[in-house]
């Protein structure tokens, strides 16, 4: 009997010193990890990303057919996950193929109700900047193209973080992109620092090829975020 009390005792104590060197062990992997997370330099921020229209609101056809909200679509998705490994918290106003109203069940003006429930859900997230994700079309000059960010009239920090995308912009020779510019867009409101990426020209066949290819997206997202991680930098 006593024998076997002493046996228990021995066996707590080896599983307590276990213990001790699994604490001890796990300690400083745990400290090493916060460092560097919060050395990145999206780290604390919150990013809403709006990829424009959804559902029933196919937005711009593209020369090959195919329906706007699907390039805007793939590449937030993207510019999701080059925000969130610059240490970036996201907040997407959709996340699948749909509008934020029930076209059917929605009286009067459809698209502003639609853009008001994006707003909404930006603002509860007291997000630090947004980008909202578009395609640009102009048909009746097909050779235009080029990425543009259009930012509110009145907004220096709207204009500081579209002159930041620019400038990372630049550094993808395809990209071509066009000097930022004001733009009246309702879904500006829902931050001070907002744009509206138009990421090319959907009637362009050069910018729609790429447009649709992955490569580039991801190219395209990463450019993005880092403009917005330079944007952080400069106005702290
Ligand atoms: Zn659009």
């Amino acid at each position: 009997m006593e024998e076997q009390r002493q046996w228990r005792a021995i066996a707590m104590l080896f599983a307590s010193i276990a213990l001790f060197f699994t604490l001890i062990g796990g300690t400083p992997a745990r400290q090493a990890a916060s460092p560097n997370l919060s050395s990145l330099p999206l780290f604390g921020r919150v990013i809403g990303i709006d990829p424009g229209h959804g559902g029933y609101d196919g937005g711009a056809v593209s020369v090959t057919g195919r329906a706007e909200k699907e390039y805007n679509f793939e590449i937030s998705q993207r510019l999701g996950a080059a925000v969130e490994a610059l240490g970036g918290t996201v907040v997407y106003t959709r996340e699948a193929d749909i509008a934020l109203i029930d076209p059917a069940n929605t009286p009067g003006y459809k698209k502003r109700k639609e853009l008001d429930n994006r707003i909404s859900i930006l603002q509860a997230a007291k997000v630090d900047a947004v980008v909202s994700i578009h395609m640009n079309n102009f048909r009746p000059q097909r050779s235009i193209r080029g990425a543009q960010a259009f930012y509110k009239a009145e907004s220096a920090s709207g204009a500081a973080l579209a002159q930041a995308i620019y400038g990372c912009l630049s550094q993808i020779e395809e990209a071509r992109p066009r000097k930022p510019s004001i733009g009246d867009y309702y879904i500006l409101n829902s931050a001070d620092a907002a744009i509206l990426m138009e990421c090319g020209f959907l009637s362009n066949k050069e910018d729609e090829r790429l447009l649709a290819d992955g490569d580039y997206q991801t190219r395209l997202a990463s450019a993005l975020a880092r403009g917005l991680a330079r944007y952080f930098e400069l106005s702290p």
